[in-house]
């Protein structure tokens, strides 16, 4: 897997689909985007609201993340009940939402670029 810059601040992969989308090659439906990172809505939703954030930089999951990513990790944790609510998920504690972030192989990651699922809504979900 090579990686190249981008931009100075989002070197990005080539053959990586989620680049692909923050580059804008791929479309995607928004949900959310800034500098460092994008919320999209996932193409096969498993419940009513499923939306995925990633950090617009290339890191291909979780097993890479460093001290230096703390601040991303945490701006990326606490966008996800704002982004939530205005989904659609309902409050808490009645609603709420569910995170998973896949990691390698044996964690179910298909997609190599660290990824979030947020998911909520009424049950029953199609998975999950
Ligand atoms: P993983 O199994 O890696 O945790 O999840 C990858 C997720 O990315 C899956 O839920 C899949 O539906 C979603 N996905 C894969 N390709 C695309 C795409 O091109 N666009 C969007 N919006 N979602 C995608
Ligand atoms: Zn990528």
């Amino acid at each position: 897997m090579s990686t190249q810059a981008h931009t100075p601040n989002h070197p990005h992969d080539p053959n990586c689909i989620f680049c692909k989308i923050v580059a804008g090659q791929i479309p995607s439906r928004k949900v959310h985007e800034d500098e460092d990172i994008l919320a999209f809505h996932d193409i096969q939703p498993w419940a009513p609201v499923h939306f995925l954030v990633i950090p617009k930089r290339h890191i291909p999951s979780m097993a890479q993340i460093g001290p230096d990513d703390a601040a991303l990790m945490g701006r990326i944790m606490t966008l996800i009940p704002r982004l939530a609510e205005e989904q659609g998920c309902n409050p808490y504690p009645d609603g709420g939402f569910r995170t998973v972030c896949n990691t390698g192989t044996e964690g179910g990651q298909e997609v190599h670029h660290l990824h979030v699922h947020v998911m909520g809504g009424p049950r029953p979900w199609s998975r999950g």
